[in-house]
C-alpha cells in the first residue's frame, strides 16, 4: 500500500521537533482526499520550513545550521498524474532541507494521514 500524500500529510525535516510541527504545503485542488488537495511534484519544492519544527540551533555546535527551507526528492508515484503533474506517495519519499548536518536516512519524513486513495 503506497498511500498518496496530501495537505493533511506531516512533512517535517529529518530533525523533527516532538510533537510534530509540520512543514505547510501546497497540493493540487484538482484531486482532493477527505478535501485536502494531493500534493504533486511541484507541491515541495523550496518550501519554508517553520522556525519551531526543526531541533538544529544556529552555530550550536559549530557549523550547524537550522533546516529554512525543504525540497522533495523521492516518492513520484508511477501510475498516477493529475493535470500532467507527478503525483507523491510515501513509498520512497525523501528531500532535501538546507539544514547543517543532514540527516543521512531521511532528509524530508512523512506520515500520509490518509488511506483512502494508494496508488501503484
Ligand atoms: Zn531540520
Amino acid at each position: 500500500m503506497n498511500p498518496v500524500l496530501t495537505e493533511a500529510s506531516v512533512i517535517t525535516c529529518g530533525h523533527p521537533v516532538t510533537p510534530a510541527l509540520p512543514i505547510r504545503v501546497k497540493g493540487t485542488m484538482r484531486l482532493t482526499v477527505s478535501g485536502f488537495g494531493v500534493l504533486t511534484g511541484k507541491s515541495i519544492v523550496n518550501v519554508p520550513v517553520p522556525e519551531d519544527s526543526c531541533v538544529l540551533v544556529d552555530g550550536n555546535p559549530a557549523g550547524t545550521e537550522k533546516c529554512t527551507h525543504a525540497t522533495a526528492t523521492g516518492g513520484v508515484v508511477a501510475l498516477l498524474t493529475v493535470d500532467g503533474e507527478m503525483v507523491l506517495g510515501q513509498r520512497g519519499f525523501d528531500g532535501t532541507t538546507t539544514g547543517v548536518p543532514e540527516n543521512p536516512e531521511a532528509g524530508l519524513i512523512v506520515s500520509p494521514e490518509q488511506t483512502i486513495l494508494t496508488a501503484g
